[in-house]
């Protein structure tokens, strides 16, 4: 038995450390799962940012053709302003990140960025664009230097100290026992979920994309974290155009339009005000937030 058991004790230790090293790759690009067959077209120019206005322009797609999920989706953020979009869960809010990072080509109507159709022009190019802050990052396991460094390869370190100060995440670094050099992640020091993020909003600025996807955790945060990501969503979607995918409505409500999605068409869309004086689907949802929390200071549930 213990013949038996030495090799497959082995494989078990092997299959963790694979299994961390997925891990850690899947999580810090949260929707990117797999990379589809989409291929750039012969002789495609990169993306020419001029301001960072993108469009959606009536997409319809399905990941199987005979089943739509988005059903002809229409929105516009100019350049430097904020939409957000939210609505039940299934109604097609991650697929709109997805394609606009085209993981998938849309089945009718068109993505543009800056009047470019996204299909026009090198992947490479347009996710050098797109930053995307998920709220719920998981770091590499190695130091915190490399996990902001990674945002534009060939910084300098005094680059990477800057991107940092920015994200209000410099002096805390400063105060670890090895500074920049320290081990975070899994297997190093634990940063809290404020703190992670942080260091992705730091990372994020470091590699300076016109547009931003903000993708919100689905899991519902106290108070004071939910606080603290809206403080730090304003900090980094100050001058880019950013597309916020939430889960629940307390970030949206400075968005400059609110999307509600309803089984993949657009349902409602307005300011935060605006919408909950018409009394209709996003007046609802978040009647239903508010009755779902508790205390004096609501943190709404999941949608
Ligand atoms: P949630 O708030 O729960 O995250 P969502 O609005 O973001 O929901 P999507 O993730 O965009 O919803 O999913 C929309 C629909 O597409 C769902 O019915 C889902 O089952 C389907 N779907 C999502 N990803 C895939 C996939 N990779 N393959 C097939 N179907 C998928």
């Amino acid at each position: 038995l213990l013949q038996l058991y030495q090799p497959l004790n082995f494989f078990g230790v092997v299959y963790r450390e694979i299994k961390q090293a997925l891990i850690d790759v899947e999580s810090m690009v949260t929707l990117l799962s797999v990379d589809r067959e989409v291929a750039d077209r012969p002789g495609a120019p990169p993306l020419a940012i001029t301001g960072g206005e993108l469009r959606f322009d009536g997409v319809e797609f399905g990941y199987d053709p005979r089943r739509p999920i988005l059903k002809g989706v229409s929105f516009t953020v100019p350049a430097g302003r904020t939409v957000a979009i939210v609505g039940p869960s299934g109604a097609g809010k991650s697929t709109i990140g997805r394609l606009l990072f085209r993981f998938y080509d849309v089945s009718g109507g068109g993505i543009l960025i800056d009047g470019q159709d996204i299909r026009e022009v090198t992947q490479q190019s347009l996710r050098g664009a797109i930053g995307i802050v998920p709220q719920d990052t998981v770091l590499f396991n190695d130091t915190v230097y490399y996990n902001i460094a990674y945002g534009r390869p060939g910084a300098s370190p005094a680059e990477v100290e800057q991107a940092a100060r920015l994200a209000h995440i410099h002096n805390f670094i400063m105060a670890l026992p090895d500074g920049y050099e320290t081990t975070v992640g899994e297997r190093g020091l634990k940063l809290s979920g404020g703190e992670k993020q942080r260091v992705a909003i730091a990372r994020t600025i470091l590699k300076n994309p016109a547009i931003l996807l903000f993708d919100e955790a689905t899991s519902a945060l106290d108070t004071h974290t939910e606080r603290e990501i809206q403080a730090n969503l304003r900090e980094v979607s100050r001058g880019r155009t950013t597309l916020v995918i939430a889960h629940r409505l307390s970030t949206v409500i400075d968005a400059d339009e609110i999307l509600v999605m309803e089984a993949g068409r657009v349902i409602e869309r307005g300011r935060h005000m605006e919408l909950l004086s018409r009394g209709g689907a996003y007046a609802a949802l978040w009647a239903r937030q508010q009755e779902s929390s508790q205390g004096p200071e609501p943190v709404p549930e999941v949608l």
